[in-house]
């Protein structure tokens, strides 16, 4: 049931645990021109598009959660910067930090058409990005993304850092492909001022591969970082879900997302929204809720306001995933491509 708190104004989500609601990502389209072996196949199969909210619809959604107190919105997908028209999206919310009813919007992104929309990212009031980048080898970054360019990512993290766009680089870590890379990659990232995070790879949708093949705890990856690097805890917080070091030798910023080793559920504030309307209370539950038809059903906000609160009141406290042999399928059936990373 929800614990009502005198010092939140009207409207605003509480979960059943206490925890406020402040942080939305939006998944705009499951559609990407990458296909990452550890997030999709080779052959996958896309959601029809009349199944997917607009543009306009989408905004009326975000424009819903911000009404009840939604601070910080992230775009993702999916490859956001695919979807056709996005920057118009990008353009209104950017319209709600100048009015104050939004404090921080960013993007998470492949880079692949970074060199083509920073600086308009920029001017709609983006100031971070996370790009995602596994490796720094061209033959490599092909076998990963199977589709992507190193070349164009890399055009793309130049035009952002010079259009002022603050970039993390995302890496996930994968056993016997980039393990050995990752310490060079944190040296280049902080060499550019670029903040580095570490993800663990989540069981999330069938993938051609095995999992535990990919699967590489972070604990080994921090142990193995501090042969060659002295990591401070520091207490810097972006909202999401990394907890971050200081590397005294780079004067660089180290975020671990640890969702295997070390749950983060506890101080979630986030829910995640698809772009067909479907709205997600945790990554990696299945539970959902169905925000397409209080959408279409009428021109006011009153009934999609009603199914937000619904399905806030029945946000999980966590997830429980599990790689392992023996159950050796995903922990949640959808990809990580429909929720957003
Ligand atoms: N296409 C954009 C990109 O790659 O940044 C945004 C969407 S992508 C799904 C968001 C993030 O999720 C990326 O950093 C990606 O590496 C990560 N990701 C995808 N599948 C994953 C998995 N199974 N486990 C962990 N991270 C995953
Ligand atoms: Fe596309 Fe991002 Fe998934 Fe890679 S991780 S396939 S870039 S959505």
């Amino acid at each position: 049931m929800f614990e009502t708190d005198a010092s939140q104004k009207p409207g605003s989500m509480i979960d059943p645990f206490g925890r406020h609601v402040t942080y939305l990502r939006v998944s705009v389209t499951d559609r990407c021109d990458f296909r990452c072996v550890y997030c999709m196949s080779e052959n996958m199969t896309f959601l029809p598009k009349k199944e997917i909210l607009t543009l306009e619809e989408l905004e009326r959604v975000c424009s819903a959660f911000i009404a009840k107190g939604v601070r910080r919105l992230r775009l993702t997908g999916g490859e956001p910067l695919v979807r056709r028209n996005i920057m118009s999206l990008v353009h209104s919310l950017g319209q709600k930090i100048e009015t104050g009813d939004l404090d921080e919007l960013t993007v998470t992104t492949n880079g692949s058409q970074l060199a083509r929309f920073a600086d308009e990212l920029y001017d709609a009031g983006v100031r971070r990005i996370n790009v995602s980048m596994d490796t720094m080898d061209a033959d490599k970054f092909k076998a990963i993304t199977r589709w992507g360019d190193l070349g164009k990512v890399m055009a793309g993290i130049d035009a952002a850092q010079a259009a002022g766009l603050q970039v993390k680089i995302n890496a996930v870590a994968l056993k016997g492909v980039n393990e050995d890379e990752l310490e060079e990659m944190i040296r280049w990232a902080h060499g550019r001022g670029m903040d580095f995070t570490i993800i663990e790879t989540m069981p999330l949708g069938d993938i051609d591969g095995d999992r535990t093949d990919q699967y590489l705890p972070l604990s080994v990856v921090r142990a193995r970082l501090m042969d060659s690097f002295s990591l401070e805890d520091i207490p810097y917080k972006t909202g999401g879900p990394a907890r971050y070091v200081g590397i005294k030798e780079t004067g660089g910023r180290l975020g671990f997302i640890t969702p295997m080793t070390h749950n983060f559920c506890e101080s979630c504030n986030r829910v995640r929204l698809t772009c067909t309307g479907t709205l997600y209370m945790c990554l990696g539950q299945e539970d959902a809720a169905d925000l397409k038809a209080p959408l279409r059903r009428s021109e006011g906000n009153d009934l999609l306001y009603a199914a937000i609160d619904e399905a806030i009141s029945r946000k999980p406290k966590g997830h429980d995933f599990v790689i392992d042999r023996r159950s050796n399928r995903p922990a949640v059936g959808r990809h990580m491509s429909v929720t957003g990373g």
